[in-house]
């Protein structure tokens, strides 16, 4: 049996960094793959959606051409071939760069197959067996199929078979109203095909603050997709070659009929097929595997990385970082008479990162307890730079800029933190950041 000081189980967004960093102090690595390396982001999810929404954008502005003063002879039309080409060629790229580095890397060697945990310290694979002291378990989530009356009588899109449609559907009906139903919501529309979102909560992407669910329902509604909220009791049948989804919502008629469906209500760890057990690892309720704030499971010498530990998908380190630094700051109460800002930014500090529906929740929260109210940050200037300079998180120079004394000298943000002078906190870590350390 190949002994090696690490094993890392899947090839999603920790696994080949730590890879390359375990083995760059000469430890000797393996790697197990079972499908495509890169996981969900590089082949299903970040980036070739984010090819996509760039041609959909490409679309909409094409559309709206004549408003910049720019004559395009005709009706815009959309290739769907062209851009699942494009998209399948900046997937490819992005999967074989990661593919041949983990290959020559000296000290990894990556092994193709389904791996599970025979013992502690032992994974298989089919037709081998690997021992580690180390394992790291880095194996993600799949879309989560719900189990709606109907669900087997009628084909359903998931965001992985999205990846190989290369027609426009129709009328697209998306259950799930969350980040991933609405990507694909916007973007199909702006492809020119028909779109109804179905949400069982009463608003858009439920962790976010209120208004910023109403502020996209209302952008998306404006580019003429159709959304069904409370839509708390779905089933779904086939009539012909239609889907119809009989929703029970406060509003609209109690069924949408359309040609295609998508599911986007939710992921599920990809945990249960790995014989968690025969390690000791636990996992809770929902398949997420039970980590400390170091990601260390509930077996020594095991930790699980991402998606599968269920500490927040999307920018799930950087997240996880910010909460384990939240919980710990959150303690105290504002004294009175202090402004919620000097409490709530320090908040933020850690991860200029964090999305705004990890900070929208507690700031409100927070805010209230404080006698104050929290602004919208795109009311907040600072907070856009912050965003954007949020991809540079991981940057060597984007921890030097965000040294505070750098912000203030650069942006003279020396005026406290609202711009809005009915708000007393802002959400943005950059701005707020300053502010507090202005004072
Ligand atoms: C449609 C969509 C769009 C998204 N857009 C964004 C975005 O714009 N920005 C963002 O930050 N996040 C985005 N995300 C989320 C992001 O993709 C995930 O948070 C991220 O990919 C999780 O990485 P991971 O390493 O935990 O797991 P994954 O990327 O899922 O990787 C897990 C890997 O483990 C392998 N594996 C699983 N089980 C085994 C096993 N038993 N043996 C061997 N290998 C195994 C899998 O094949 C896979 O390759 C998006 C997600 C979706 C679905």
């Amino acid at each position: 049996m190949p002994d090696f000081d690490a094993i890392i189980i899947g090839t999603g967004q920790a696994g080949p960094s730590l890879a390359f960093r375990l083995a760059g102090a000469g430890m000797k690595v393996a790697v197990v793959e079972r499908h495509l390396v890169g996981g969900t982001c590089v082949n299903t999810g970040c980036t070739p959606t984010k090819a996509m929404v760039a041609s959909a954008y490409a679309a909409r502005i094409a559309r709206r051409a004549a408003e910049y003063g720019v004559v395009i002879g005709g009706d815009v039309g959309i290739d769907m071939r062209r851009v699942k080409a494009r998209k399948d060629a900046i997937v490819a790229a992005s999967r074989n760069g990661r593919t041949s580095a983990l290959e020559n890397a000296a000290n990894i060697t990556l092994y193709r197959g389904h791996a599970r945990f025979a013992s502690p310290q032992v994974v298989e694979i089919p037709g081998e067996r690997l021992r580690a002291e180390r394992i790291f378990v880095n194996v993600g989530g799949r879309a989560l199929v719900p189990p709606m009356p109907g669900i087997t009588e009628v084909p359903y899109l998931t965001n992985s078979s999205m990846m190989d449609i290369d027609f426009l559907p129709q009328h697209l009906i998306i259950v799930g109203g969350s980040y991933v139903g609405l990507e694909f919501g916007q973007m199909y529309r702006r492809f020119g095909g028909q779109v109804t979102i179905i949400e069982m909560a009463p608003r858009l992407v439920r962790h976010e603050d209120e208004d910023v669910s109403a502020a996209i329902k209302d952008i998306v509604e404006r580019e003429g997709v159709e959304i069904r909220l409370n839509a708390e009791c779905i089933s779904l049948v086939k009539r012909g070659d239609e889907i119809v989804a009989k929703v029970d919502c406060t509003a609209g008629a109690p069924e949408v009929t359309g040609s295609h469906l998508l599911l986007a209500v939710g992921r599920r760890p990809n945990t249960d097929d790995l014989d968690l057990d025969k390690a000791g690892v636990r996992c809770d309720e929902r398949g997420y595997i039970l980590v400390d704030d170091q990601l260390q499971t509930t077996a020594p010498g095991i930790w699980a990385l991402g998606d599968c530990n269920g500490k927040g998908a999307f920018h799930p380190h950087r997240v996880q970082r910010f909460r384990d630094r939240r919980s710990e700051s959150a303690r105290p109460r504002p004294a009175p008479g202090q402004r919620a800002c000097q409490r709530l930014c320090p908040l933020h500090r850690p991860a200029i990162g964090p999305r705004r529906h990890d900070l929208g929740r507690g700031t409100q929260q927070w805010a209230a307890g404080a006698g104050r109210r929290a602004v919208d940050d795109a009311r907040c200037p600072r907070r856009r730079k912050g965003r954007d300079a949020r991809l540079y998180a991981h940057s060597r120079r984007w921890r030097q800029q965000r040294d505070p004394r750098r912000l203030i000298a650069r942006y003279g943000m020396r005026r406290g933190c609202p711009r809005d002078p009915r708000s007393d906190v802002c959400q943005s870590s950059v701005h707020g950041h300053a502010a507090r350390d202005a004072r």
